[in-house]
């Protein structure tokens, strides 16, 4: 979707800081940072979120969280981390296009905001 600014960043018309991809997936440095560690994790398919998704992309969804998995071991933050997605607009989503936050590398209290 040539309006999606996370499909432009997959294709890498606009710039990010790239911290993992593979075919199917993409991550990347958030660029306003909540934690130490604020990576997001999105599918390189334009999805627009969690509400839009359907039983075939569950595979996909799940691989998202499999790379924050791996991102999360690869940066040390396995004591404590957290994946979140927004989900409408009520819950802060502001893009379009379904990412996973991966926060870590502090203290996160709960519940969330
Ligand atoms: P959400 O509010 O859950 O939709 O999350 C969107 C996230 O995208 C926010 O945490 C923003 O800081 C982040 N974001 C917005 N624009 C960019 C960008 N150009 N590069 C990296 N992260 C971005
Ligand atoms: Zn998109």
């Amino acid at each position: 979707m040539t309006d999606c600014l996370f499909c432009n960043i997959i294709s890498g018309k606009i710039p990010s800081k790239k911290v993992y991809e593979d075919e199917q997936t993409y991550a990347f440095e958030d660029i306003n940072p909540k934690a130490p560690t604020h990576l997001l994790i999105v599918p390189k398919k334009h999805l627009a979120g969690l509400k839009e998704a359907t039983s075939e992309d569950a595979e996909l969804i799940g691989r998202c969280h499999l790379v924050a998995a791996g991102l999360a071991r690869a940066r040390g933050v396995e004591n404590g981390y957290r994946t979140v997605l927004n989900v409408g607009p009520g819950a802060g989503q502001s893009v379009f296009h379904l990412h996973v936050h991966l926060l870590g590398g502090r203290n996160l209290s709960w519940p969330p905001g």
